[in-house]
């Protein structure tokens, strides 16, 4: 799918920088003049897997979170979080509703169920001890439709 616009940015993992990670992906993601629902779907998505890097790939330590966005022909988002943290042992387990390895912390295990159930497409890619990469896609309704 040919990429018509792209943007990247990289930010520490501090809790703090989650609302501009999801932020500035939505303002990208605004260019396309979306719908309230799908920029509110994307900011979701996005928050979850930022989230994901702040609170289990760099847990305990600090790192970088790495974000590039492409606009995509057809009105089509490409969103792509990596971190360069812990990794993910059993990817497919990781991914069940409900798995955590945070049970204490209070999470529900549903931040991949979200990510999947809010965009079109959701890939992860991880190797132990090297990081993680959270691919999603999702193709925006224009206002017009
Ligand atoms: P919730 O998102 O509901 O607060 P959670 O973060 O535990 O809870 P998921 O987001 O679905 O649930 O993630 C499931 C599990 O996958 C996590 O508990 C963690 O073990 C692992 N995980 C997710 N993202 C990463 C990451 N970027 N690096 C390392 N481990 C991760
Ligand atoms: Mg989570």
């Amino acid at each position: 799918m040919k990429t018509l616009n792209e943007m990247k940015i990289s930010f520490k993992s501090k809790s703090e920088n989650e609302g501009f990670g999801r932020t500035a992906v939505c303002a990208f993601a605004a260019l396309l003049d979306p719908q309230i629902e799908d920029i509110a779907d994307i900011r979701t998505a996005v928050s979850e897997a930022v989230t994901n890097c702040i609170v289990h790939a760099y847990r305990e330590t600090e790192g970088v979170i790495e974000i590039t966005a492409r606009i995509l022909e057809g009105n089509e988002i490409y969103i792509r979080v990596k971190d360069r943290g812990c990794g993910i042992p059993d990817i497919s387990r990781a991914m069940e509703p409900l798995f955590t390895t945070a049970p204490c912390e209070e999470r529900a295990g549903l931040g991949f169920a979200v990510m999947e159930s809010f965009m079109d497409n959701l890939k992860v890619k991880s190797t132990v001890g090297k990081g993680t990469v959270v691919t999603m896609r999702k193709k925006l309704g224009g206002n017009n439709e």
